[in-house]
């Protein structure tokens, strides 16, 4: 049974000028054990995934379709009393951005001892221990808990987040653009702590990032948003070798591998939709070069095509 399976998820934002349709008809599934990542360009809808399956979405947002299936149950129609016993025991997030979110006045012990006692009643003691341990888990010198935010690097802040994201030992952790204000070596090092956090774990993931060749790195199944729509879906093996819709295409072609022969770069012409007004149908059709008529008229359905577990919305197959 998967761990996580989100079925025609679909959420919209209230704005003053209308609604926002930001993230529809979403689903996927991760497995125990799974990494999924999560692509697509700024403002597709990928956060709104995100903070849709934890529940935490911001005033005037609305989940207004679909299951998030997380163990068994149905996240969506569970009250904030209920949620709070699933964030980050179950699921937990390190945050977009999150270099930042240390507080720089309190030592980074401390502040992962505060994590673990806001969801458990273990003593300051024990709670001490076990941020030594899930510092020394994540790559840093336990006996650093006694230093403050400013004495750590920016990779240390970013995995003493993730120690603190892993305080409740949850089953899936969703990590929004790990690594991406990081120089490329020190992110390699955060991808290589992310692969290795999975296997010793057991740990299920979503991994959300604008980069394919950064979810390459960890994850063994990919989803591919454009403008809130999912519109590719399956390994990483068979999107990178096969990869079927015009933007996974376009989205290949706009990112140097990590690894790999040196290849002439493309764009992706045109820019992302306004969801306010998102364009009928399929949403890439004002941008791909092979649009048809009927790509105008209906929305394409997310169709099993190519080999093995493969998905794309596209009128091409
Ligand atoms: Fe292009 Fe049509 Fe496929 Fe959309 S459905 S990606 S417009 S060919």
């Amino acid at each position: 049974m998967p761990v996580l399976q989100l079925d025609g998820l679909t959420t919209n934002y209230r704005t003053v000028r209308g609604w926002v349709k930001a993230a529809e008809d979403v689903s996927f599934e991760v497995e125990k054990g799974e990494a999924l990542g999560l692509v697509g360009e700024s403002g597709c809808g990928k956060t709104t995934v995100a903070l849709s399956i934890l529940k935490i979405l911001p005033s005037g947002a609305r989940i207004r379709h679909g299951k998030i299936i997380f163990d068994g149950r149905d996240l969506v129609p569970l009250s904030d009393s209920e949620m709070r016993k699933i964030r980050w025991k179950g699921i937990s997030i390190v945050f977009q951005g999150a270099m930042n979110a240390l507080n720089p006045v309190f030592k980074v012990g401390d502040q992962i001892v505060e994590a673990i006692r806001l969801h458990e009643d273990v003593s300051k003691g024990d709670a001490m221990r076990r941020a030594e341990s899930l510092l020394e888990l994540v790559g840093v010198e336990p006996s650093r808990v006694n230093n403050y935010p400013h004495e750590f690097s920016g990779g240390m802040r970013q995995r003493a987040l993730i120690a603190m994201a892993l305080a409740s030992n949850p089953q899936l952790l969703i990590a929004d653009e790990p690594g991406t204000a990081l120089d490329v070596i020190v992110q390699a090092q955060v991808l290589k702590l992310m692969r290795s956090l999975k296997e010793k774990l057991g740990l299920s993931m979503i991994m959300i990032s604008h980069d394919l060749s950064i979810v390459a790195e960890v994850c063994e199944k990919v989803a591919i948003m454009y403008a809130g729509h999912l519109v590719e879906y399956g390994s990483i093996e068979a999107i990178f070798k096969e990869p079927l819709h015009p933007y996974t295409q376009g989205l290949l072609g706009a990112f140097p591998g990590i690894k790999g022969e040196r290849r002439k770069l493309t764009s992706i012409p045109g820019q992302p939709p306004d969801l306010l007004a998102p364009p009928a149908a399929c949403r890439f059709h004002p941008r791909c070069p092979y649009v048809m008529d009927i790509c105008k008229k209906e929305k394409p359905l997310l169709e099993k095509a190519g080999s093995g577990d493969h998905y794309v919305a596209c009128y091409l197959y």
